[in-house]
């Protein structure tokens, strides 16, 4: 039986290469780009005025602060959308909106609020400085300029940026296609009539429901009950459409277990089989090319952490982040022994404190079947066998969200 560490490496070792699609922007929030991207104009695209007010040359207004108000004449607009066709003379202004493009002979812009209007007369009453309340073409970045690396993934913000320089496709990391096949006898869907002697799948839900907040596409969704046959059949059909296949149960020792040896049939190559961890021992990992099969152990929590653990940080790699673990610092509210002769993954709840460091609160019941150990939880932590933490220790937190 390997280690928790073991199996890590074991994986990371196996990573499938990622592989990029070029997508419609529209479909690209929250992906990552798979290359940088550079400006193709630069912004802003035209000189505009920054304020509502009046374009006007800083030759005729310069004198406003040491000799009073001057009077301009107002000779036309630029609206934002309709500019002004001519070229400013000496003596004149021009009504101008926000991003109205500044016209020929305009170098600044007077607010509304520091003037006086009287039909076509203007009379400026402030002016600071030359090019006050402009923004000029290219002040914020010019055309190639880097916009977002390789990496970023996609918020609204930069979505909005790459809207504002008309790029309508964009290069991210491709979504990984998972399968998920919950095997089992007992099995009926959660949604039917259950028999006292039957269970209602809940791993398949979950597991879906965890591979979309993971960043995956459900590709094969299936129940196949403990026939090796079936089980076979199943997996040849994921193996064709998927970059991770999930098994729910059937790789523990039992008689009806059929998912080992039907990987077997399949020409799987299998890279371990067994952790040495607690819940979650009868973990399988396995490989086709470049497809990765996890065989999940069917006790949800067990399905679930192994999921996390394992999986999870796979389908990041494949989105272009890195294959770990997001964690956190707290700080251990009462004593977490680890008696047994496996490495614990033990659910925890956090408590925040005003200090900064969050408690961390053991949870009472950890059995693999109790789903309650991962709803009442914020997140896990790994004991390493006969290991203890003493009230006040610190310890790494892996957070659920
Ligand atoms: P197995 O790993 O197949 O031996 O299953 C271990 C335990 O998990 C058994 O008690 C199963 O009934 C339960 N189990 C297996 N699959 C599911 C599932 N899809 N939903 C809920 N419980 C399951
Ligand atoms: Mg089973």
């Amino acid at each position: 039986m390997i280690t928790i560490e073991e199996a890590r490496e074991i994986i990371r070792k196996n990573l499938p290469p990622r592989q990029i699609d070029k997508i419609d922007l529209a479909e690209a929030p929250g992906q990552v780009l798979a290359e940088d991207v550079f400006a193709r104009e630069s912004s802003p695209r035209y000189t505009n005025s920054a304020m509502d007010g009046f374009a006007v040359r800083w030759e005729d207004v310069q004198t406003v602060t040491a000799s009073g108000p001057v009077k301009l004449t107002i000779v036309g607009e630029s609206q934002a959308g309709i500019p002004y066709a001519g070229k400013l003379q000496a003596g004149e202004a021009v009504r101008i909106s926000t991003g109205g493009m500044l016209c020929r002979g305009a170098d600044t812009i007077v607010p509304i609020e520091e003037v006086e209007i009287s039909t076509q007369n203007l009379k400026v009453l402030k002016a600071d400085f030359h090019g006050q309340h402009v923004r000029s073409e290219g002040e914020e970045f010019s055309a190639g300029d880097l916009l977002l690396s390789k990496h970023t993934r996609l918020e609204p913000p930069s979505i909005a940026l790459l809207a504002s320089q008309g790029i309508t496709e964009v290069p991210v990391f491709r979504k990984p296609g998972v399968s998920i096949i919950v095997t089992g006898t007992e099995l009926v869907p959660y949604n039917a009539a259950v028999k006292p002697w039957q269970i209602r799948d809940s791993n398949g839900i979950m597991l879906r429901s965890a591979v979309r907040k993971s960043g995956g596409e459900t590709k094969l969704n299936a129940h196949v009950d403990d026939s090796y046959e079936k089980t076979v059949a199943a997996m040849e059909q994921a193996k064709e459409q998927s970059d991770i296949i999930l098994f729910s149960g059937g790789v523990s020792v039992g008689p009806h277990d059929q998912v080992k040896k039907a990987a077997q049939e399949c020409g799987l190559e299998t890279l371990f089989w067994r952790v040495n961890q607690k819940p979650g021992k009868p973990l399988f990992f396995a490989r086709s090319g470049d497809t990765l099969f996890f065989g999940l152990p069917g006790n949800p929590v067990s399905a679930y952490m192994c999921y996390l653990y394992y999986a999870h940080p796979v389908l990041q790699y494949l989105q272009g982040k890195e294959y770990a673990h997001r964690a956190i610092r707290g700080r251990v509210a009462s004593a977490i022994r680890n008696t047994t002769s496996r490495a614990q993954l033990f659910r925890v709840s956090l408590e925040q404190t005003p200090d900064g460091l969050p408690l961390v609160c053991p949870i009472s019941r950890q059995g693999s079947h109790m789903l309650t150990s991962l709803t009442d939880a914020d997140g896990f932590i790994h004991l390493e066998v006969n290991n203890t933490l003493k009230a006040g220790d610190t310890v790494e937190v892996i957070p659920f969200e």
